[in-house]
């Protein structure tokens, strides 16, 4: 999983401003603002869905802007941008599976979005990619914050097989590549994708 999105657009800023939002559903129902959210978010994912890592295109049918702490409950969240993240429509793992569980809660879940800034949690300090495809937790963290890792991962069930098939096979290939010399930064530009994936190895 990716780190919290944290560079709100110019677009969304004067928006505010202009129209101080309440509701994202009916006060920023504008499509150029919608637009501009979704190309801001995009970009620093690099192209990547915010949950599972695999590469997006700008594309509605494919990607949707979710709200990692679901509007419909956390109301004053709505229009906050870092509780915003572009997911891909897997039905199976990501937003579209975390949605049909129950709401998000920090006291069991990692605090992705959090409107204490200190108590932000980045999700790289907490998970690991193995070689087998999995994703697990890391062994230096506390008891508690193990158990709400693999909650989180449990919650977007991002060990889903086809996602561990697809990171194994990219483990396969990454072996390949340093076999042959390639520094990892390189073999990453080869995919562009998975990008914590790469870090920890
Ligand atoms: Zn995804």
């Amino acid at each position: 999983m990716l780190n919290p999105n944290h560079n709100e657009p110019e677009c969304f800023i004067s928006f505010k401003v202009k129209n101080s939002p309440h509701s994202y559903q009916d006060d920023c129902n504008d499509y150029e603002l919608r637009l501009c959210l979704r190309e801001a978010l995009i970009k620093e994912q690099k192209y990547q869905c915010f949950y599972c890592e695999k590469k997006i295109l700008n594309d509605t049918s494919k990607v949707h802007i979710d709200h990692i702490k679901q509007r419909d409950v956390y109301h004053k969240l709505e229009c906050k941008y870092s509780n915003m993240a572009l997911s891909c429509n897997e039905k199976t793992h990501c937003a579209k599976f975390k949605d049909k569980q129950e709401i998000w809660d920090d006291s069991k879940f990692l605090r992705i979005f959090s409107e204490n800034s200190e108590l932000q949690e980045n999700p790289s300090d907490f998970f690991i990619y193995r070689s087998n495809g999995k994703i697990g937790v890391k062994k230096t963290l506390s008891e508690n914050e193990k158990k709400r890792a693999i909650n989180t991962i449990e919650y977007l069930n991002l060990n889903h097989k086809n996602l561990i098939q697809v990171r194994e096979n990219i483990f396969l290939q990454l072996e390949m590549y340093k076999n042959n010399g390639y520094q990892i930064d390189e073999i990453y530009t080869f995919f562009n994708e998975f990008e914590n994936l790469f870090k920890g190895n």
